[in-house]
C-alpha cells in the first residue's frame, strides 16, 4: 500500500487559547502539522468542531487509525469526559469529548490530561518511572510509574501544584502555600511586584529583568526554582522516582531555575541517596500532541486483540 493512503495517527493538543494537531504515521514520522484558536467560550461542541475540522484539513483523504487528544482539565479516562476543568472554558465539564470527536472523525479517540500527555509526550524511551511538572499560569504535574501514567482513582494524581507548605501566601485554588504560589507564571511576577512596588508583565518580563542583572528578578526565580527542587525531591522520596521533567513556558529560562534547584537538592537531596535528575523539557510545543499520539497507538494496540 503506498504511504500517502496509510492509515494514519493523530495527536490533538487542546488548550484554553489553541488547539494543535500533528498527524503522524505508523512509524511515528510526523506528517503533518497545524494549529487554530480554541473556541473555548463557545462551548464543547465549538471546540470539537474546531478540533475536527483542523484535523480533517490535515489528513485528507487518508483514513485514521486513531486519536488522541490532551486536553485541560481532570479526565475521566475510561469515558473520555471532562470532569472539571478552569473557568477559560465553558460547558466544557460534563462534555463527552472522546464520544464527540469519535463521531466527527469516524475513529476510535482517546482523552488523557494534557499535562499526563506532555509527560508521555517527553519521557525518552527505558524512562519508566517520571515526574512531570508544567509551569505555566498554574502548575500542573503527572506521574509515569512502571511505564504507565498514574492517573489515580479519580483522575486527580500528580497535582503537585497544589501541595502544601511552600509559602504563605493565598494561592489561585483558595488555599495558602502551594507550589503554585511560588513557582506558576503568574506568581512569579505577582511575587516580582510585591519585592519592588513595580508591576511586571509576565514572567517573561520578570526574566528579561533578571538577565539585565535585576537582583530581585533573580531571587524570584530562585525560589521558584528552590519550590520546584523540594516538590521534586518530596515527590522522589515518595515514589522512588529518580527523574523530573520541566516543561510549561517558565521552564525556558531554566538558567534562573537552576540555582534554586540546586539549593534545594543541595540540602534536601531525597534521603534514600539515588540520585534526582531534574531537567527542562525538550520538545517544546508538540510535547502534548506527541504523548496524545502515543495514547492513540496504546488504543489502537488494544483494540487489535
Ligand atoms: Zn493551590
Amino acid at each position: 500500500m503506498p504511504a500517502d493512503v496509510d492509515p494514519v495517527f493523530v495527536g490533538i493538543d487542546i488548550g484554553g487559547t489553541k488547539i494543535a494537531v500533528l498527524v503522524c504515521d505508523d512509524q511515528r514520522r510526523i506528517h503533518q502539522r497545524g494549529e487554530v484558536p480554541a473556541p473555548a467560550a463557545e462551548g464543547g461542541a465549538a471546540m470539537a468542531d474546531a478540533a475536527a475540522s483542523l484535523v480533517r484539513t490535515l489528513v485528507g483523504g487518508r483514513s485514521i487509525r486513531a486519536a488522541g487528544v490532551g486536553a485541560a482539565g481532570v479526565i475521566d479516562h475510561d469515558t473520555g469526559t471532562i470532569r472539571a476543568a478552569s473557568s477559560t472554558f465553558t460547558d466544557w465539564v460534563g462534555f463527552p469529548l472522546a464520544e464527540e470527536l469519535s463521531q466527527r472523525l469516524e475513529c476510535p479517540v482517546v482523552v488523557e490530561n494534557d499535562v499526563n500527555a506532555f509527560l508521555l509526550g517527553e519521557s525518552d524511551v527505558g524512562e519508566t518511572d517520571v515526574l512531570g511538572v508544567m509551569l505555566g499560569t498554574g502548575v500542573g504535574g503527572a506521574l509515569l510509574i512502571d511505564g504507565g501514567l498514574r492517573r489515580g482513582p479519580h483522575g486527580a494524581a500528580g497535582e503537585i501544584g497544589h501541595t502544601p507548605g511552600y509559602s504563605d501566601l493565598l494561592c489561585t485554588c483558595g488555599q495558602v502555600g502551594h507550589l503554585e504560589t511560588l513557582a506558576s507564571g503568574t506568581s512569579i511576577a505577582l511575587r516580582y511586584a510585591e519585592r519592588t512596588g513595580q508591576a511586571a508583565d509576565g514572567a517573561r518580563d520578570v526574566a528579561a529583568r533578571a538577565d539585565a542583572g535585576d537582583t530581585d528578578a533573580r531571587a524570584v526565580f530562585r525560589d521558584a526554582g528552590h519550590a520546584l527542587g523540594l516538590a521534586c525531591a518530596s515527590a522522589a522520596t515518595l515514589l522512588d522516582i529518580s527523574h523530573a521533567i520541566v516543561g510549561g513556558g517558565v521552564a525556558h529560562v531554566w538558567h534562573l531555575l537552576q540555582p534554586g534547584i540546586d539549593d534545594a537538592l543541595g540540602t534536601d537531596a531525597p534521603i534514600t541517596g539515588i540520585p534526582l535528575h531534574i531537567r527542562p523539557a525538550t520538545r517544546g510545543a508538540d510535547a502534548v500532541a506527541l504523548g496524545a499520539i502515543e495514547s492513540a497507538r496504546s488504543l489502537a494496540l488494544a483494540s487489535v486483540f
